[in-house]
């Protein structure tokens, strides 16, 4: 027996396990970490990825890896930021690393074809079948059997016939093209003197490498795009072996982005959101782990691509709640994205017309740069904000729209401008019940009122996708021709609209439309050709677009959104609202956007008109501070459920019962969240405030070590929940 040094390899695996597991590595086998393995799992052979090595006294009976899989290793950023964040979120390493390796799927190895040339040199037998294929090949010059054959008409035997009689030569090579090289000096628009400002810091802080972090705060139209694409620019100048993520709303990820990617530099950036195809996924995935996609757009999930090194990261829109992923594993991009960024030593830009409170309060606190662009770019100015007050001024009974706010559409619409109308409900009315015996239609997992779809006829619920068809009858009671409609959804705002002005084109722009994101790409074209007067959108019609001839934004109901007891309703309806008004007055027209509310003295909607925003942030930090809520404490919530309503009563009375005492740590709860019943399961909620001193994950880790639930019950720790 010779004494040499054994080798272990820690393996990690994309599943449910609480730790890496141990392996010897075989004699004659290399492994470094990152590299995807097969090695024996219970009574299988699984797939997981080496995250450390080390040598081995030999004293524990390992067993052996199975195999090295090929393909590029993970990059050890990835490894770092997996351990960080399984730690943060409180969750199992593998299923962080499940969420990057994205199935199986990901690490087959990349597809190849085969392609065909003249070899120069005489076949050892020329028959005149052959003689087509070789006038072919010196006609195609490169091209698949398929492509020879075709063009020579002949089967595709004869193609390798040649191949080994001498004719052509044959060559494998990646079937997938590879993106193309960005180009920084490709030409942008000549900068403002206020952007060219803000893209100087932003190219010294990219310059100088190491981690940063910049809020970019510009109003709506200032140009922000422009400026973050001169640091993406020195990113590529500069870091000539790093990758730059961009990541942007799902619902602004449009062809026009990626098009201005494309006039900027050159070639269009990889894309990741969730309309690619298995196939395109596989395609980015590979390319951004094999280091050749230096540009990556991506939706909130591109934060798990497995980069090899990044030197920027732009997260656009840094305020959007849709950055919160907030079922199955749980995470705030923007934060992750900064702790990313920071693994890598990479440069972090956040832009946005209205920035978190969170990010807001990095800047005054000097940890992150503060640029400001509060000008929009050439003419354009801001939008005139004002309000209609309901009490004054109501709609006529059954109708929406104020008369000041037809006024105005009149006004608008003969001027031969567009308005676009705002109300974040869509399908035709919130609720639905029997005028006879006060029957409400509700979804039947989670008690809330079904929506009215007039154009499908069916009614809906939005949280479960469960839907039926409207019927003529009560349920309840048989009565006919009795059922209600109440309230209003963008349906039948659009009604309305069409009945006042019959001449106007009016198109409704919701997630509900029929045709999906091509017909959501067919009505913004048409938007910008103006070919469209009234526009009645939800939140998608909110954000990002750039309409020039849209000179009112009329929003129809600016309370929605401020009721309930979510302490960030405030800052999200001010946002929401900011954005919206942003849509109006673009190109050189003044753009004017008018709020209907019962509450015009509400601080979020009083500093909108005042144009007054560090007003209302003051409010709202200070109101935040004193509860000691984000940003200026921890929090996180715990989400208890279970198939009956008295397990998840006795579970989350347990959950309570063994809360680990600490100081500056608070338990508010159980109560019942706002939907106490979903998808067939009880539901209860605690909420964990915590001084920002404390480890809040670590706290929530040493709870979860000492609780016992059944496995029935279903605990989801929440860090950094968006709304509560
Ligand atoms: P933001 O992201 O701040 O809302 P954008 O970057 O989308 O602003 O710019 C708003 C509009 O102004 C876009 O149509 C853009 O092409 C245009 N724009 C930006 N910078 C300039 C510039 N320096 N000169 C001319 N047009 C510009």
């Amino acid at each position: 027996m010779t004494d040499a040094l054994k080798i272990r390899a820690a393996v990690q695996f994309p599943m449910p396990l609480p730790e890496a597991f141990d392996y010897a590595v075989p004699d004659g086998m290399e492994v470094r970490p990152g590299d995807h393995v097969h090695a024996p799992l219970g009574p299988r052979s699984a797939r997981g990825v080496v995250w450390s090595v080390a040598h081995d006294d030999g004293s524990r009976n390992l067993k052996p890896l199975d195999g090295l899989i090929g393909g590029a290793p993970l990059a050890e950023g990835n490894l770092a930021f997996i351990d960080w964040a399984s730690k943060y979120l409180v969750q199992l390493p593998g299923n962080v690393l499940r969420a990057m390796l994205r199935g199986e799927d990901a690490l087959r190895p990349s597809p190849v074809e085969t392609v065909y040339r003249p070899s120069g040199e005489e076949p050892t037998r020329l028959t005149e079948a052959r003689q087509r294929v070789l006038d072919a090949a010196d006609l195609l010059g490169e091209a698949s059997a398929a492509d020879l054959a075709r063009e020579a008409g002949v089967s595709s035997g004869v193609v390798s016939g040649l191949v080994k009689a001498g004719g052509l030569v044959a060559e494998e090579r990646p079937a997938d093209p590879p993106f193309a090289d960005p180009d920084p000096e490709g030409e942008g628009l000549a900068l403002t003197e206020l952007q060219a400002d803000a893209a100087a810091t932003l190219r010294r802080l990219v310059r100088a490498g190491g981690f940063q972090s910049a809020l970019l705060d510009g109003v709506t139209g200032s140009g922000k795009t422009e400026v973050y694409f001169e640091a993406i620019a020195e990113a590529l100048r500069t870091h000539s072996d790093g990758q730059i993520l961009v990541l942007l709303p799902e619902i602004a990820l449009t062809q026009a982005i990626m098009a201005r990617f494309k006039e900027r530099f050159g070639a269009e950036p990889a894309e990741w959101h969730s309309g690619l195809n298995p196939k395109q996924r596989r395609r980015v995935w590979r390319e951004i782990n094999e280091g050749r996609a230096r540009i990556v757009v991506g939706a909130r999930s591109a934060l798990f691509l497995p980069f090899r090194k990044l030197s920027l990261v732009v997260v656009d829109e840094e305020h959007d709640p849709t950055y919160k992923q907030g079922e199955g594993l749980t995470y705030q991009a923007r934060d992750l994205a900064v702790a990313r960024a920071k693994i890598d030593g990479a440069t972090v830009i956040l832009a946005s017309a209205t920035p978190s409170l969170e990010s807001l309060a990095n800047a005054r606190a000097g940890r992150y740069v503060h640029i400001r662009l509060p000008a929009r770019i050439g003419a354009a100015v801001l939008p005139d904000i004002s309000t209609i007050d309901l009490r004054e001024t109501p709609a006529e009974a059954g109708r929406w729209l104020s008369p000041p706010m037809v006024e105005a559409m009149a006004e608008t619409f003969e001027r031969g401008e567009q308005t676009l109308l705002y109300l974040n409900r869509r399908g035709y009315a919130p609720l639905v019940l029997c005028r006879a015996c006060g029957h409400r239609f509700q979804s039947p997992d989670t008690d809330t009122p079904l929506v009215e779809h007039r154009y499908t006829g069916r009614l809906v619920c939005h949280l479960t996708g469960f839907s039926m068809p409207k019927p003529d009858t009560c349920p309840d009671c048989g009565a006919k021709d009795s059922l209600t409609s109440v309230g209003p959804g963008v349906e039948r705002v659009a009604e309305e609209a069409k009945a006042l002005f019959p001449q106007a084109v009016v198109e409704i722009f919701s997630s509900d439309i029929s045709g999906g994101g091509e017909a959501l790409r067919d009505l913004i074209a048409r938007m910008e050709r103006s070919e469209i007067d009234i526009l009645v959108g939800t939140q998608i019609a909110a954000k990002g677009h750039n309409f020039p001839n849209l000179t009112l934004v009329g929003v129809v109901d600016a309370d929605l959104g401020l009721a309930g007891g979510d302490p960030r309703a405030g800052e999200r309806t001010y946002q929401t609202l900011v954005q919206v008004a942003g849509r109006a007055g673009r190109a050189d027209r003044k753009g004017r956007a008018i709020l209907q509310t019962h509450d015009p003295d509400h601080d979020a909607i009083a500093a909108l008109v005042a144009g007054d925003r560090d007003r209302f942030l003051d409010v709202e930090s200070q109101a935040r501070e004193m509860l000691g809520l984000p940003p200026y404490g921890r929090l996180a919530s715990i989400v208890v459920s279970a198939e009956s309503e008295d397990k998840v009563i006795a579970a989350a009375a347990e959950l309570a019962r063994t809360a680990p005492r600490a100081d500056g740590v608070e338990i508010w709860g159980p109560a019942e969240p706002r939907y106490g019943v979903l998808r067939g399961r009880w539901r209860r909620r605690l909420l964990v405030r915590a001084d920002k001193s404390v480890d809040i994950s670590a706290y929530l880790a040493s709870w979860k070590a000492r609780v016992k639930i059944p496995a029935s019950v279903r605990v989801v720790m929440d860090v950094d929940p968006y709304s509560f």
